[in-house]
């Protein structure tokens, strides 16, 4: 009797009224249109991760995005700090890169053929990176790392490559290849379909260990192809690497010749226009993006020293060729894009504005002794349920701490901020988020948070 009494005192009387769950917001077309997808899609996406496997409820469809907001199918409105897995760097529906894509397309849609405009964007790309002289247009980041491990293979004549574990390189079969057991090993596939014949050309090691390092490279003497790494690992999780590491893969690299791929489909034009190699002033021997790098089109791209690219067909001997890559209206989404990225401060600005903001998180948190750290750089972040002061490898994360993202997610969608359905995903800050918005934003992670952690 007293238990029960007590029980409704402390929820409803006592605490604040935001630290009681929300209602659930309506899904009903949502739900309704994902049912129907399922008859068309294997489970119902086309692409596994926006499936919602990890988090509460179905997945919303979305109806349109406007700077920082995305309206669903049900019409709730969301503050999104997805921005499309990070392309949408000035927002959604932005009107400089929306207007350019018009203008282009008054002249067709595509043409096989040779346009200007992808002059225009290489030009932008390597008269403000120093890191590459030479580069070549394709249509995703898969497809960029792809090309750049058969260049890294066809360049030194070797076949081998090591990647790290916690690193996603996109879907192409050598890289579907996750650690075995043990401190150097062969990959195995982490996927079916992929041969184990590709596995075994793949060597798999930890982030932040150099023993491993120099272990693959000592059993694997004059075979390593090339090391590819995401320099700021942030599909699981943002693994931030200490720069003396980085700096160590990239001696031991040249030591062996070995070629060193950067791939920066995530950190390119986010960390600053020359990515997180100019962050860490570290020069790759090649470099890949994507994502912002379209506009919110379909592109990637991967580049080199005119040297190494002069080995890419037709110049070279490596084949790689696109029907539509270089597409002028893609091209021009670039343009426009990468144009405003160029203006006087504006990283500063956005790495500012997110600087205050997982800041004044992790304050609140904090204060609380909620085992919670907001690990964040430039304009990305990354809510980790630890109370770790950093997470260097994809083994430091603790899967039973997703369970607690879980909640934070529904909590957060019941509040009007979208994030990533998934807790190993980082999420955003983009231009259009305005001080305001990320105020209303704020709040509502307070009391998300604060339910998640009333809750055993
Ligand atoms: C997203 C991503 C890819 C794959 O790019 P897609 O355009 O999805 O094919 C590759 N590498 C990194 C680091 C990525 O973040």
């Amino acid at each position: 009797m007293f238990d029960s009494i007590k029980k409704k005192f402390t929820s409803e009387g006592n605490e604040p009224a935001a630290t009681t769950g929300k209602p659930d917001i309506c899904r009903d077309k949502s739900a309704e249109l994902f049912a129907k997808a399922k008859t068309f899609f294997p489970g119902g996406v086309n692409s596994p991760v926006r499936a919602f496997k990890s988090v509460h409820g179905t997945p919303l469809f979305i109806k349109k995005g406007d700077g920082c907001h995305l309206w669903d199918a049900d019409d709730n409105q969301f503050i999104d700090f997805c921005c499309s897995w990070g392309p949408l760097i000035l927002g959604h529906n932005n009107a400089k890169v929306r207007e350019k894509v018009i203008e282009v397309m008054q002249n067709g849609m595509s043409f096989g053929a040779p346009t200007a405009l992808e002059n225009e964007l290489a030009e932008l790309i390597v008269k403000n990176n120093k890191f590459i002289e030479k580069l070549r247009f394709v249509s995703s980041g898969t497809e960029a790392v792809m090309s750049a491990i058969r260049l890294a293979r066809g360049y030194t004549k070797r076949d081998k490559i090591l990647k790290f574990e916690g690193c996603y390189h996109g879907h192409s079969d050598s890289l579907l290849v996750k650690a075995g057991s043990g401190l150097v090993t062969f990959g195995e596939t982490s996927s079916a379909g992929v041969p184990k014949s590709f596995a075994d050309e793949t060597i798999v090691v930890a982030l932040n260990d150099k023993e491993a390092l120099k272990k693959a490279f000592d059993e694997f003497k004059d075979q390593i192809a090339a090391v590819i790494i995401e320099p700021v690992p942030a599909n699981n999780g943002l693994l931030l690497q200490e720069k003396e590491y980085l700096q160590f893969l990239r001696e031991i690299c040249t030591q062996n010749g070995t070629l060193l791929i950067f791939d920066e489909v995530i950190s390119g034009f986010r960390l600053g226009f020359e990515g997180a190699a100019g962050h860490y002033q570290i020069k790759p021997d090649i470099l890949t993006y994507g994502k912002i790098i379209g506009g919110g089109m379909p592109v990637g791209c991967y580049g080199s020293s005119a040297e190494i690219m002069g080995h890419i067909s037709p110049d070279g001997g490596v084949y790689q060729a696109g029907t539509l890559s270089g597409n002028p209206v893609a091209m021009g989404a670039g343009i426009a894009q990468l144009s405003e990225l160029l203006r006087m401060g504006f990283y500063r600005d956005l790495n500012k504005k997110t600087e205050e903001f997982t800041e004044a998180i992790q304050r609140f948190a904090t204060a609380r002794n909620y085992k919670f750290k907001v690990f964040t750089i430039g304009s990305i972040f990354w809510f980790a349920f630890t109370d770790k002061e950093a997470i260097r490898s994809a083994d430091d994360i603790d899967a039973a701490s997703m369970e607690k993202f879980k909640k934070l997610h529904r909590e957060l969608l019941n509040r009007g901020v979208y994030l990533g359905p998934s807790g190993y995903e980082v999420g955003f800050i983009s231009s259009a988020h305005s001080k305001i918005d990320l105020e209303k934003a704020k709040r509502a992670i307070f009391d998300s948070l604060e339910v998640v952690f009333r809750e055993k």
